[in-house]
């Protein structure tokens, strides 16, 4: 079998591939020898047309994060997940609540810039509402006498008062004991913040009760305190 060059042409043809991004051929030499372009620019060579057509190229630039799956948490509070990709500019995300955001930008996903049309900002920023900081630590309102005077209490009991709106919509409301860097103190463990993934945001620590020293999630401090140190 001989691929004519002379009738037609394959290159410009576009496929979906299976990673999620479009490809084009750039360069046919037969039908075990293509160039293909991916969306981002990156160019494959020598893969065979079968594969081209089934999607089966990979793109190796194309970062992990970029997949489906991927968690992020919106300015609204809430997380919000890919869960289809056509292009960088043609992505699905769903809500935690359910609702489902068609064609909106990578980019505006990765600043967390996508509006949930069925979220109630109206019930926004009001007592008994938590929300977890971008330091990874969950706080619940507790007390509010205005818009700017906010008080809260993290979830290892910490109580920070006066706090404004714009720092909770921000989730840059810095736990008391932890300073700016990230070291401190919490739920009676020394912390320095280690790294953030998709499960949440991981600090290096020591119980100062029992001496454990671990990598953990504010949430998993809370937890070892709680199974092994507190009364009752
Ligand atoms: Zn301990």
């Amino acid at each position: 079998m001989k691929e004519s060059t002379t009738h037609f042409s394959h290159i410009g043809e576009t496929v979906m591939a299976n990673c999620g991004q479009s490809m084009k051929i750039i360069a046919y030499k037969n039908y075990k020898n293509i160039d293909v372009e991916f969306e981002d620019g990156t160019v494959i060579c020598s893969k065979t047309y079968a594969a081209f057509k089934k999607g089966q190229i990979l793109n190796p630039n194309l970062v992990k994060s970029q997949q489906i799956g991927e968690v992020i948490t919106a300015v609204n509070g809430q997380q919000m997940k890919i869960v289809a990709r056509r292009s960088c500019r043609d992505i699905d995300v769903m809500f935690e609540d359910g609702t489902l955001v068609t064609g909106v930008e990578y980019s505006n996903f990765l600043k967390g810039n996508i509006k949930n049309p069925n979220f109630k900002y109206s019930s926004k920023y009001e007592v008994g509402s938590s929300y977890m900081g971008s330091n990874g630590i969950t706080f619940t309102i507790i007390d509010k006498r205005h818009s700017n005077d906010i008080d809260i209490k993290f979830e290892d009991g910490t109580v920070s008062k006066h706090v404004k709106t714009g720092a909770i919509s921000a989730r840059n409301v810095r736990h008391p004991s932890i300073n700016q860097r990230g070291y401190g103190v919490f739920c009676n463990f020394e912390v320095s913040r280690a790294f953030k993934d998709d499960n949440g945001v991981f600090y290096r620590c020591k119980c100062s009760k029992c001496g454990l020293e671990d990598i953990m999630t504010p949430q998993q401090m809370v937890k070892h305190y709680g199974l092994l140190h507190e009364e009752n």
